[in-house]
């Protein structure tokens, strides 16, 4: 049970956009609090919305064995919500955090050009700090260990290294490409016609 508590909702803003995703856990109680409701595609493929009583007794009348036992009744878990009171609305300034950086750069070394994993992924002051670089968006990016290792305390040009980019205050909202480590539900490809859906980077989802 705890382990369907702690799976992944799509949720919508009122909009019917993807906004987020977060925890069973938080959807069921976000549709008992009547802030959100379930939704489904039905099997000719149009969507239908359920609140949580709809949802509970849908739940009672087709029995999913993705269900979560309360004291009282099944529910079924939800795999997209629609949030009905309020907005996600999108902040309007990308905040600066090492987790946007790492988006910003796409976890990738900004010298070597190549993708890593996140822990082997160093944040670098191109111009280093000891030499009056600031801590911003325009002078720090990701590196890999080993270029950043090259690099030491150096600026790039005496470390033999090139900028893949110049690095920029993203103009973006943090759109995030959809992960493709995470398990997406067939039931949320609808709502990814974007492709893109935002996480409110800073914080996670889980
Ligand atoms: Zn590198």
């Amino acid at each position: 049970m705890s382990s369907f508590l702690s799976q992944q909702v799509l949720v919508l803003n009122r909009l019917w956009q993807a906004v987020n995703v977060c925890t069973v856990r938080r959807a069921l109680n976000l549709l008992f609090q009547g802030q959100a409701q379930v939704v489904m595609s039905a099997t000719d493929g149009s969507l239908q919305t359920f609140n949580f009583w709809e949802w509970r007794d849908f739940s009672q009348q087709q029995p999913h064995p993705e269900s979560i036992q309360t004291v009282s009744f099944k529910i079924r878990i939800p795999q997209v919500i629609l949030l009905l009171l309020f907005d996600r609305l999108p902040k309007k300034e990308v905040k600066f955090t090492r987790h946007n950086i790492f988006e910003r750069d796409k976890n990738t070394c900004q010298y070597c050009g190549e993708q890593f994993d996140r822990r082997d992924l160093n944040l670098d002051h191109v111009i280093p700090r000891d030499r009056g670089g600031p801590t911003s968006w325009e002078n720090v990016v990701c590196s890999c260990v080993e270029c950043n290792t090259r690099k030491a305390n150096r600026s790039p040009q005496e470390a033999g290294l090139r900028l893949i980019r110049k690095p920029k205050r993203p103009r973006w909202r943090p759109f995030v490409q959809i992960n493709l480590e995470l398990p997406c539900h067939d039931s949320w490809k609808h709502f990814l016609d974007l492709a893109y859906w935002n996480v409110e980077l800073g914080e996670d989802t889980g």
